[in-house]
């Protein structure tokens, strides 16, 4: 077995003028060639001709491109029919939509240590931003104080709170624009033994 049999099978053109722009041009072509309407023709020479035929397998190769897809679920980037991870349909969105960007981390670091909190990083990062809140130092604020002040620094919203198992307190934050949503959970301050 050659080696050649494990490469993968790369874009081969068709030239069967299937994608738009390809019908187009070979409309502009035949008009050149043969000349518009009360005009001579002229007959393509070699280098046209050439130029000609890469302009056509340049433009199918454009238009069959596989476009980026995404999971709305997962809002995450796809490039299956199903998402590999959920198991939902994906689709193609507009030219004109970006995937949500995740929030500036260092940024939220920097806002939480104003108020005497450290952040941890957990989670794939994928989905939202999940986030470990811990009081560090002796002049940490109460948990409402913290999460206030993160949302207010972001210029975002507290769209969701609750408290969780072990004295953890959650928020889910949200951004101004597209982005990925924040997932707060900050620990309890204990008391000194
Ligand atoms: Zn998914």
């Amino acid at each position: 077995m050659s080696s050649a049999e494990y490469l993968p099978k790369s874009w081969e053109p068709e030239f069967d003028a299937s994608s738009a722009t390809q019908a187009d041009l070979a409309v502009k072509f035949c008009e050149e060639i043969a000349g518009k309407k009360g005009q001579n023709s002229s007959p393509p020479d070699p280098v046209r001709l050439l130029e000609m035929a890469q302009e056509l397998y340049c433009a199918e190769r454009k238009d069959n491109s596989e476009p980026m897809r995404y999971c709305n679920k997962c809002h995450s980037d796809r490039t299956t029919l199903q998402c590999k991870k959920c198991g939902k349909e994906t689709f193609i969105p507009d030219a004109r939509w970006s995937p949500s960007k995740l929030p500036s981390i260092d940024k939220i670091r920097e806002l939480a240590r104003e108020v005497g909190y450290a952040i941890g990083v957990h989670g794939s990062l994928e989905r939202d931003l999940d986030l470990i809140a811990a009081p560090w130092t002796e002049s940490a604020v109460g948990n409402a104080e913290l999460i206030n002040h993160i949302a207010k620094g972001m210029n975002a919203r507290v769209i969701d709170l609750g408290r969780k198992p072990l004295g953890r307190y959650a928020a889910s934050i949200q951004l101004d624009g597209w982005f990925k949503l924040i997932d707060l959970s900050v620990c309890p301050q204990l008391p000194i033994e």
